[in-house]
């Protein structure tokens, strides 16, 4: 968004939910994530441009969501990994909470810059984002973030500049970092072997923050690399995809 006026501030949302606008490339933008589960269809959204000096400046339009199809994926896997027992279950949902409380802190300062990285070295694309999951002949949660297959102990790199929001070993992630990048937008290292990080601690875009592992729910070394802008799961493709002005 563009020519808008020193001291206005903009404000939108996308089906009413509110969208965090940063200054931008000599306008303002603001980050929309779509969840892998969001329905297809037709989405509204409303922008206003609020000035102390005029009547507010409002738009509003529609986005079309198109449907994409995600692969199948059957895995076997230990049966205390699928079906822990319930304290192990508890421990689990209380993790899960955790992380979404998290994704629902919005650090109001933008912390990246540029283009985003990807986390591993190599050019094998990363696999299996949203793929619906069949583990041991039941079908589960659909898999949030995109797998890299690396040897254990390769360098993994923060995809951008941010702030270790996390650093925590969960049941079914394993060791992980997650970092802020500021504005509701966040990137999931799991299943780590080592951690090189603390919480707090600001990274630049490509700084290691740990090594590949299996630790946590995992059939084989690998980093399972997530992405999400508030609660939305985004495919983190599109965010190493994404071209950046500044
Ligand atoms: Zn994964």
């Amino acid at each position: 968004m563009k020519n808008v006026p020193e001291g206005a501030t903009v404000e939108g949302s996308l089906d009413g939910r509110p969208l965090t606008f940063f200054a931008y490339a000599g306008g303002h933008a603001a980050l929309v994530g779509l969840d892998l589960e969001q329905k297809p269809g037709a989405h509204t959204w409303r922008v206003a441009v609020l000035d102390r000096e005029r009547e507010p400046r409002t738009a509003r339009g529609q986005v079309q969501i198109r449907r994409r199809d995600f692969p199948v994926q059957r895995l076997q896997l230990p049966p205390a990994m699928v079906e822990p027992d319930p304290e192990t279950e508890r421990r689990a949902v209380l993790e899960g909470q955790r992380m979404q409380t998290l994704y629902r802190t919005i650090t109001p300062e933008r912390l990246w810059r540029g283009r985003f990285t990807r986390p591993v070295g190599g050019t094998e694309p990363a696999t299996g984002f949203g793929a619906r999951r069949i583990i041991n002949g039941l079908a589960r949660a659909p898999h949030g973030g995109a797998d890299y297959s690396a040897p254990k102990g390769t360098p993994v790199v923060a995809a951008n500049g941010g702030r270790v929001a996390l650093v925590a070993e969960f049941f079914f992630p394993g060791r992980l970092v997650i970092v802020d990048h500021g504005l509701g937008l966040y990137t999931l290292y799991f299943h780590l072997d080592s951690v090189e990080v603390t919480e707090g601690q600001r990274l630049e875009r490509g700084q290691t923050l740990g090594t590949v592992g299996a630790t946590g729910r995992a059939t084989g070394p690998h980093l399972h690399f997530g992405a999400q802008v508030g609660t939305a799961r985004v495919d983190p493709a599109a965010l190493l995809n994404l071209s950046v002005l500044d």
